[in-house]
């Protein structure tokens, strides 16, 4: 190529001039592209120990990652973040869902005992059959089960299941089975739905056709985020208090690949002590400290010993923090501070918060992240907690999404993050609002990945690591986006538009 014009800023200056940028601020200037878009590969580090095929982690709030969510992010190559707003034990049996399944759906079958009766929560539409086990839960063996076209017809309801349910053993599957393989069995034995089961028999779920169907639908999944028990992987927050140790316990117990010191402000003597008491008696486990957002926070949470850093104060969609306390960053200078320090030492870092399009993705990414953390981005989904709602003022669906510190989360147990160690009145510090229905995540992601791949391929990065290159190199250049310059990129000058992303 043709010797460089000075044409715009390197990050070093642009980010060096006092002003705390969003990333809505700052715009990168294309550069030479060589590659196809498919030619992109965003396989990246959570942390040191924790390999991803896509950069993408679910924040662990309430209103965003459990089970299903966290199953449905390694599926596709990144990894959730189980949260903490439960007890220890409830918290440790979503670690154990996630890894007890090679499928991204969760189901929630209805479970009787063999001496139990017919009952009227059977005639709900929502229960197309009911799985007998001795306990009359999940935790043991499949004795049967009974399809709703058995009792609906049923005249005796007095009679107990045993005398009535379908003994079939060839209605289970392992646990290990992936779509494809239960996709063929559901077709060649014409069943509506299968019974997954653990190897000491313990059912793990049940999956009905019509949902392996809809998965079906969506991109292909590749193999995803396996960890070395060859079981998905699957993170977790937890505190900083002495009863976290505890928490701790019940999810390495549980398998747990990573841990999360959930803290607005991660810079302190607790998380510090924490983050030596996690390496200290469990060195194989990788440990993610923060929130940070300057260098010298991050100085001090690498020499502490940990394996990644999460980076945000203030840039989450449901947050007031800045507002309330007058700390934080802007996101766009926070990520490349923090970057820019630890990659002098190999540690990962986690865009946490404020990421509204696939273009903020590109943004963290390039800037020096290695993955992105998204609360509201996700929230809304198919995959995350919560039943939706119908807003009729909007005219579509809903699902509540919270912040952690709002006053609503933190009555729950969450006060921890935001009120840290000490503080004995609640302050809020987010907000509790509603997210449009996003449809799966199974589909969301891979588009959005594709646009993010092809906001690399105008840079001319074909990696994670080209793109920090070329941005150390100071090839990549940027500039900031007057207000004017930021109207001229989106949509404007429209009497109406409809705006569908994919
Ligand atoms: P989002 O992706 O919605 O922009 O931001 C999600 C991130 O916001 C989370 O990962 C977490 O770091 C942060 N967060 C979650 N709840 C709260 C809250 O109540 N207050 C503040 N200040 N930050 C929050």
């Amino acid at each position: 190529m043709a010797t460089e014009l000075e044409d715009g800023f390197p990050a070093e200056k642009l980010f060096n001039q006092g002003y705390s940028y969003t990333y809505d601020d700052v715009i990168f200037l294309p550069h030479y592209i060589d590659f196809p878009t498919d030619a992109v590969n965003l396989s990246t580090k959570l942390s040191r120990n924790v390999p991803l095929s896509i950069p993408w982690v679910s924040s662990p709030m309430d209103t965003v990652t459990e089970s299903y969510m966290a199953s449905a992010m390694a599926a596709l190559g990144g990894i959730g973040i189980i949260h903490s707003n439960v007890t220890p034990s409830e918290q440790a049996d979503m670690i154990r869902s996630v890894k007890s399944r090679r499928v991204p759906i969760l189901s929630s079958p209805v479970f009787k005992a063999p001496d139990s009766r017919i009952v009227d929560e059977f005639d709900s539409n929502d229960v197309p059959f009911v799985l007998v086990t001795q306990s009359g839960t999940q935790k043991t063996k499949l004795l049967g089960y009974i399809a709703r076209s058995d009792w609906l017809g049923l005249k005796d309801k007095e009679i107990k299941l045993e005398e009535i349910m379908r003994t079939d053993a060839n209605v289970c599957v392992p646990w290990d089975y992936d779509l494809g393989q239960i996709d063929d069995k559901l077709k060649k034995e014409g069943r509506d739905f299968v019974v997954v089961e653990k190897e000491g028999g313990e059912v793990v779920d049940a999956l009905t056709k019509e949902e392996v169907d809809r998965v079906k639908g969506y991109p292909k999944l590749g193999k995803g985020t396996v960890g070395s028990d060859g079981r998905w992987m699957v993170g977790a927050a937890i505190g900083t208090r002495e009863s976290d140790k505890e928490r701790l316990e019940q999810l390495v117990k549980a398998g747990v690949d990573v841990i999360v010191l959930d803290s607005s402000q991660g810079n302190s003597v607790y998380q510090i002590e924490m983050i030596k008491y996690v390496k200290r008696t469990y060195p194989e486990l990788d440990v993610i400290g923060g929130n940070v957002v300057t260098m010298s926070q991050a100085q001090n949470l690498i020499k502490a010993g940990v394996d990644g850093l999460r980076v945000g104060m203030g840039s989450g969609s449901i947050c007031t923090t800045q507002e309330v306390c007058a700390v934080g960053r802007g996101q766009a200078t926070a990520v490349y501070k923090v970057s820019s320090m630890a990659a002098q030492s190999g540690i990962p870092v986690i865009a946490d918060g404020g990421i509204s399009f696939s273009g903020h993705i590109v943004k963290a990414l390039v800037l020096g992240a290695s993955t992105v953390m998204m609360g509201s981005f996700l929230a809304g989904s198919t995959e995350a907690p919560g039943a939706y709602d119908y807003d009729e003022k909007k005219k579509c669906r809903v699902k509540k999404y919270r912040g952690m510190g709002s006053l609503e989360a933190m009555a729950k147990g969450s006060d921890q993050r935001y009120l840290g160690d000490t503080a004995k009145l609640k302050i809020a510090q987010g907000v509790v609002g509603a997210v449009a229905d996003k449809g799966s995540v199974l589909k969301l992601v891979p588009y959005t990945m594709q646009a993010v791949k092809q906001g690399f391929q105008d840079l001319g990065a074909s990696s994670l690591q080209s793109a920090h290159d070329l941005l150390r190199s100071k090839t990549l250049r940027l500039e900031v986006r007057t207000s004017a310059a930021q109207v001229e990129g989106g949509v404007h000058g429209l009497t109406s538009h409809e705006k569908k992303a994919f």
